[in-house]
C-alpha cells in the first residue's frame, strides 16, 4: 500500500470560491457550478520532489501528492500506465516537431479511465454504493469497469446511436445500461432526475469533482516527458472539457510548486463542425455557450452539445492565448487514413480531429510551422467503426499478377 500523501485540502466553487468538505461526496457547488479540487502547494513544495519519481512505478498514481486519494487501500486501479508520447515526423507541417500522445493504451482502451478511476476511488472512499452516468460510451465503459472492481453498482445511460461496440462493452464489464432515443445532454437530465428515486451517485461530466484530477494527469505526464517543459500548442478533442481544463489547472500546479517555469501551451478546443458549441462561443466572445441543436458526428466522443464547465474550457483557451477549431467529418475521416498510413497509428476519429485541426491551423496561419505540437489520440482506433474490406482470392484459382 503506498503512503497516503495527497495535499488535498477542500473543494472549491469554480465561480464563487465556497469551500467544501472532500471527505463527503459532493456534485455542484451551491450555485450550481462546478467544484474544483484545491491542494495545500506549499506542502507539495517542500514535500515532493522531481527526483522522488525516479523510484515510482510509471502509472498516474506517481503524482499522488497532487491527486485527490488520501488513502492507498482507497485506490481502485486496473494499471493506468503512463502513455507514450510518440513524435510523428510525416505529420509535421515544417520545422516545428509534432507529437501523438497515445492513450489508447489507458484501461477500456481510452483516457476516460484517467478520470473514472480518480471518480470511483473517490466514491468508494465516500461510502457510494451505486452511481450513474450519461455517456456517448467511452466514459461509461470506464464506469462500469472501475465500478466492477469497486464493488459499486453502476446505471449507464447512452444516446441510442452511440457506437455498439461501446453499448456492448458496458453491458459486458457489468454495467446496467440503457439506450436513450436522444443525446447525451438528455441522458443527462434522466440521471439527474433520477438521483431521489434512485439513490444513485451523478458521475456526469464536471458535475462531479474528481474527473478533473484524474484528466489532469495528461498535462503532468506531458511535463515530465518533455522534461519539465511543455510543446508550444496542444491540440484536444473537446466535448465535456475535462481534459482541458485537467491540464490547464495542471499547469498552474506546477508552476506553483517551482517544478516549470516554461511559457505555458496554448490550448486549442478541436470540435466537430456538426457540434461545435465552444468553437461558435469563442467566435462570438460569449463567456458560455449555448446549446447546439442537431448535433452529428462521428466523432461520438466529442458530441457535446451542452457543457456544464463551458466557461471553463474557454477560460482556459483565451487566457493561454490559443483557440478553438472545428473541423468536418470528412477531414477528421481523411486524417484518421492519413495517420495511419504515414505513421503506422490508426487514430480514433476524435484522435484524427485533432490532427486535421492541426492541419488546417497551418493552412490559415493559427498555427506556425516551427512550433511544436501535440495532439491526443484519446481511445482505441480499433473500438470504431472502421471502413470494409471487400477484396477477396478463391482457393486454388489465386493469380499473383492480379493482386494489388
Ligand atoms: C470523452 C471523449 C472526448 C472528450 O473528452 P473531454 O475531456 O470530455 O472533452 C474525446 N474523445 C474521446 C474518444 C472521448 O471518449
Amino acid at each position: 500500500m503506498p503512503p497516503p500523501s495527497s495535499f488535498l485540502t477542500h473543494l472549491e466553487c469554480s465561480v464563487h470560491g465556497d469551500r467544501y468538505d472532500p471527505a463527503e461526496a459532493h456534485n455542484l457547488s451551491k450555485a450550481g457550478k462546478p467544484l474544483l479540487a484545491c491542494y495545500d502547494l506549499d506542502g507539495v513544495r517542500g514535500n515532493f520532489t522531481k527526483s522522488a519519481l525516479k523510484e515510482r512505478d510509471a502509472t498516474l498514481w506517481r503524482y499522488r501528492e497532487l491527486l485527490p486519494v488520501r488513502a492507498g487501500r482507497d485506490i481502485v486501479s486496473l494499471g493506468e500506465i503512463m502513455t507514450p508520447l510518440i513524435a510523428t515526423p510525416a505529420l509535421r507541417g515544417g520545422g516545428g516537431e509534432v507529437f501523438i500522445k497515445d492513450e489508447s493504451r489507458l484501461p477500456t482502451g481510452s483516457f476516460k479511465a484517467r478520470g473514472l478511476c480518480m471518480a470511483v476511488s473517490m466514491a468508494r472512499a465516500c461510502g457510494v454504493r451505486r452511481i450513474a452516468m450519461p455517456t456517448n460510451g467511452n466514459a461509461g465503459a470506464a464506469l462500469a469497469a472501475y465500478a466492477a472492481r469497486a464493488g459499486i453498482e453502476s446505471f449507464i445511460f447512452c444516446p441510442q446511436d452511440t457506437p455498439q461496440i461501446n453499448i456492448r462493452e458496458i453491458a459486458a464489464s457489468g454495467g446496467k445500461v440503457w439506450l436513450v432515443n436522444g443525446l447525451i445532454n438528455d441522458c443527462g437530465r434522466i440521471v439527474g432526475e433520477g438521483r431521489e428515486a434512485m439513490g444513485w451517485f451523478d458521475c456526469s461530466t464536471l458535475k462531479e469533482p474528481y474527473r478533473i484530477e484524474g484528466k489532469k494527469t495528461m498535462g503532468l505526464e506531458l511535463a515530465e516527458q518533455f522534461g519539465w517543459t511543455l510543446p508550444d500548442v496542444i491540440l484536444y478533442p473537446t466535448g465535456g472539457g475535462t481534459g482541458l481544463i485537467g491540464m490547464w489547472k495542471a499547469f498552474h500546479e506546477l508552476q506553483k510548486i517551482g517544478w516549470i517555469d516554461c511559457k505555458l501551451p496554448r490550448m486549442v478546443a478541436v470540435q466537430a463542425a456538426g457540434c461545435a458549441p465552444i468553437v461558435k462561443a469563442f467566435e462570438d466572445n460569449a463567456e458560455h455557450a449555448e446549446t447546439w441543436r442537431d448535433a452529428r458526428t462521428v466523432a461520438a466522443g466529442i458530441r457535446v452539445p451542452a457543457a456544464i464547465g463551458d466557461f471553463l474550457i474557454l477560460r482556459a483557451v483565451r487566457e493561454s492565448n490559443g483557440f478553438a477549431i472545428a473541423v468536418d467529418d470528412g477531414a477528421i475521416i481523411h486524417a484518421r487514413e492519413e495517420i495511419a498510413h504515414k505513421e503506422g497509428l490508426l487514430a480514433c476519429p476524435e484522435g484524427a480531429a485533432t490532427y486535421a485541426a492541426y492541419r488546417k491551423a497551418l493552412e490559415d496561419g493559427r498555427i506556425e510551422p516551427r512550433e511544436s505540437a501535440v495532439m491526443f489520440n484519446c481511445a482505441a482506433g480499433a473500438k470504431y467503426e472502421l471502413p470494409p474490406v471487400t477484396r477477396s482470392v478463391t482457393l486454388g484459382e489465386v493469380d499473383y499478377r492480379k493482386l494489388r
